[in-house]
């Protein structure tokens, strides 16, 4: 979140550390194009660290550092194989995922045959055992989502027109018509396909369709529709349902702290009970950290598949809007941190109802719009720049933004393959006017 403590920017407009001429900004951290200092605006480290405390700081910092460069690597490997043209065909890691993931389906299937064998054993007990083993294997069951139900589900008989726009999208990508669009107030937007039947849900957050252009829009949409067709190993069933039984284990075998107790019935019983309950902590704590390893390799397995298809996500985008509109998108991605900023001042706002600054539910989207278009091109700049140095290290799915704007430039497309009328637009608009009040309302609430 770049303007809530940003550095107050420094009384001369000369950068201290290669003297270059700096433009600043009230609400933005101060940085220097020329040789990046204060990229990263670091917070002063808390004075009062013991020599071993900060040893210790120093070594997390360094493990974070390696981290970061060894995702970094992995990054430009996927950009370069992609740049010289490999597509989903030439990627070979993802047999080992998809042989991981059938080693996850082969424990679920175990479990359930051992349970259903143990029905039939002579004492009791392992009957216990055996009806336990059938709840686990219910809980950790592979799952492909459900369609979504709840009130951000847009009918196609209630929107017509962004249907439609969806459908030709649609077709123009290659693939069927959606079956669900759902609107959130995230800023956001998805593509999956759920249940046994597969069916398409496209999932778009108000927060990021709303500051966009009707190209950037375009692209968004052939963005999220193309990863029906990019060849992305993770959304499919085999590798998908894995991944969410691998995080069902997970999630159980968390391990429960017991530290902070209530002591005061300490006796032989609460102890002999608490020590079992150390033990089983232990145990669970020993599968979750080997859960954990597999998640990680899995993930590990499938960056370039993922990462591989981000890229022909956008290249898809770009054919349907043009280069310089799915360039656009990729910018407004980066200012995630800046809507919520933004988001949260006019939610303060709204509470001062005598101070004439409140925007209200109705204006609510054009202030949201207008604020994030405020955003100097020098900030995005410097988010663009720390997409390079700050690769997501809990996520590898999305290659950093400055990549994904570099391989656009590869190929570049000039003219749009589809174009919205502003007819059209003008529907789409009239179509989302209740959404719009109602998550504005949720917003400021
Ligand atoms: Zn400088
Ligand atoms: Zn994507």
């Amino acid at each position: 979140m770049p303007t809530s403590h940003a550095p107050a920017p420094p009384k001369s407009s000369v950068c201290p550390a290669c003297a270059a001429g700096l433009v600043t900004h009230e609400r933005y951290p101060t940085w220097c194009p020329d040789c990046e200092w204060n990229l990263l605006p670091v917070e002063a480290p808390a004075a009062d660290l013991t020599a071993r405390q900060r040893r210790a700081a120093e070594r997390r910092w360094e493990a974070q550092a390696d981290r970061l460069a060894l995702a970094r690597l992995r990054a430009e490997q996927v950009y370069d194989a992609v740049a010289a043209g490999a597509g989903a065909r030439e990627d070979r890691t993802w047999i080992g995922a998809m042989a991981l993931a059938g080693f996850v389906h082969l424990v679920t299937v175990g479990l359930l045959a051992g349970s259903v064998a143990l029905q039939f054993a002579d004492s009791w007990p392992l009957r216990v055992v055996g009806w336990l083993g059938l709840a686990l294997a219910f809980v950790l069951r592979p799952r492909s989502g459900k369609v979504p139900e709840d009130s951000g589900v847009l009918r196609r008989a209630a929107a017509p027109a962004l249907y439609a726009l969806v459908d030709r999208v649609a077709a123009a990508v290659g693939t069927r018509p959606v079956d669900v669009i759902r609107v959130t107030d995230e800023f956001n937007a998805s593509f999956a396909r759920v249940g046994l039947r597969r069916r398409s849900v496209l999932t778009l957050g108000l927060p990021l369709w709303e500051p966009l252009g009707p190209g950037q829009r375009l692209a968004l949409l052939g963005h999220e529709l193309g990863h029906d067709v990019n060849g992305d190993h993770r959304s499919g069933r085999w590798l998908g349902s894995a991944i969410s039984t691998l995080s069902e284990w997970w999630y159980i075998t968390q391990p429960v702290r017991y530290d902070d107790r209530d002591g005061s019935m300490t006796n032989s019983v609460t102890e002999i009970a608490d020590l079992g309950q150390r033990l089983a902590g232990l145990a669970m704590g020993c599968v979750n950290w080997l859960v954990g390893l597999l998640l990680g390799l899995l993930e590990r397995l499938t960056t370039r598949s993922g990462q591989g298809a981000e890229y022909r996500a956008d290249a898809i985008a770009a054919r349907l809007a043009s280069t310089s509109e799915a360039e656009g998108l990729l910018r407004t991605l980066l200012l995630a941190g800046s809507a919520s900023t933004v988001q949260s001042r006019l939610r303060s706002l709204s509470g001062v109802r005598q101070s004439g600054l409140s925007v209200g539910v109705a204006g609510f989207w054009g202030a949201f719009t207008a604020e994030l278009a405020s955003v100097p091109p020098q900030e995005t700049e410097r988010l663009l720049r720390l997409s390079v140095r700050e690769l997501s290290s809990v996520d590898s799915t999305h290659p950093p933004t400055h990549l994904r704007i570099r391989m656009l430039g590869h190929r570049p497309v000039p003219a749009p393959a589809l174009v919205v009328t502003p007819e059209e637009a003008a529907a789409i608009e009239a179509e989302l006017a209740p959404l719009r009040l109602r998550i504005a309302r949720e917003l400021l609430a």
